[in-house]
């Protein structure tokens, strides 16, 4: 019998997707179960290689960490002809060059948005949600949410407004909010929690029932934000899980330790610019959180397969992916390649390249 292509001449199997090696296919089938490799994960331009985040593919390239790259060869061709925001290899060095430059985004001033009164309801896409909390409590450690904003995916406000916190406030943070008392004492530009709240929630849902929306999506919108659930508490919403987009836990954006990385960090590392120096304005939040949602969502994974991605703006659709390698099929699955095996896999969470 032919050993499979890729077994090496010490009869090892290699993984497809990580590259790592086994001397049993029992024991490479098993990394394949538990390991959820896609072609969605982040790749290395050079070899190929999968990595579970943009962080381990940094690490792999050498990009800006303290660490030397672990793949030498690799970091060289990147260092030729990358970019080291979106980690893609070009033809040349002159192509390189050109793409930079328009991969490096700008700061964008608040006093530049557009406040659009009346949101088209008839666009659908994706809404980005940032709030500012100021402290309450004896310590003013309690985050209340003291101003809150709302942009499209054009980067124009929806919403900007500030919320009058519901208990004291004892600590302004002023050095970052630049919120003062007179901010939250009422007045034109600032409403009710309550008031806040409904309006944030009739952008969302555009027109369809609380309690639809939890099945089917219809024209209800996309919510996008960093740490979102910590801002929706704030203001005392729910939203379901299915449409919500958070930079903070999307795993793709997240620490090889699967801790969540700052809005700061990932704004510096995979924009190019810099956000939360000085007052803080939460426009700037949502106009970095929406840019990196709208960049991992234009990213160009392998085509889907026929089916397996349909309907995927319905909940519940990942619960099923841990079907792909069931112990019944162990004999088969041993016999199959470590490229067959990888077509098996599916990702544990929702690639964000699958939203409209
Ligand atoms: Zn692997
Ligand atoms: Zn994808
Ligand atoms: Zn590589
Ligand atoms: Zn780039």
């Amino acid at each position: 019998m032919d050993r499979d292509s890729s077994s090496d001449a010490h009869g090892r199997h290699r993984c497809a997707a990580c590259f790592r090696q086994f001397n049993k296919m029992e024991h490479l089938v098993e990394h394949m179960r538990v390991a959820r490799h896609s072609a969605h994960e982040p790749r290395c331009h050079v070899c190929h290689k999968h990595c579970r985040s943009f962080e381990a593919l940094r690490d792999h390239l050498g990009v800006g960490g303290s660490s030397l790259p672990k793949a030498a060869t690799c970091a060289d061709a990147f260092a030729a002809r990358g970019c080291a925001i979106c980690l893609r290899v070009f033809p040349g060095g002159g192509a390189a060059a050109a793409h930079r430059a328009e991969c490096r985004l700008s700061r964008t001033p608040p006093s530049s948005a557009r406040l659009l009164r009346q949101p088209q309801p008839q666009r659908g896409g994706a809404l980005a949600l940032g709030c500012k909390m100021v402290g309450a409590g004896s310590d003013g450690t309690l985050d209340v949410c003291a101003r809150v904003c709302v942009v499209d995916e054009g980067e124009n406000l929806l919403l900007d407004t500030y919320v009058k916190p519901l208990i004291a406030v004892t600590h302004y943070r002023y050095e970052t909010t630049g919120i003062r008392p007179e901010h939250l004492r009422g007045g034109s530009n600032c409403v009710s929690v309550k008031a806040a709240q409904q309006r944030v929630q009739d952008m969302l849902l555009n027109g369809e029932q609380p309690w639809k929306v939890r099945s089917s999506r219809g024209r209800a919108r996309l919510l996008v934000g960093h740490g979102l659930d910590h801002d929706l508490a704030a203001l005392a919403m729910d939203y379901p899980a299915y449409l919500k987009r958070d930079t903070a836990t999307y795993p793709p954006l997240m620490k090889t330790s699967r801790l969540s990385n700052s809005l700061k960090f990932l704004t510096h590392t995979y924009l190019g610019y810099d956000i939360q120096t000085g007052h803080q304005h939460p426009y700037e939040d949502c106009v970095a959180a929406m840019r990196l949602y709208l960049r991992m969502r234009d990213q160009k994974h392998l085509p889907r397969r026929a089916g397996a991605d349909d309907d995927a703006d319905a909940p519940q659709q990942q619960a099923t992916a841990d079907q792909a390698f069931p112990a019944w099929r162990q004999r088969e699955l041993e016999r199959m390649t470590p490229e067959e095996l990888l077509r098996l896999s599916t990702p544990d969470y929702r690639c964000w390249c699958l939203d409209e």
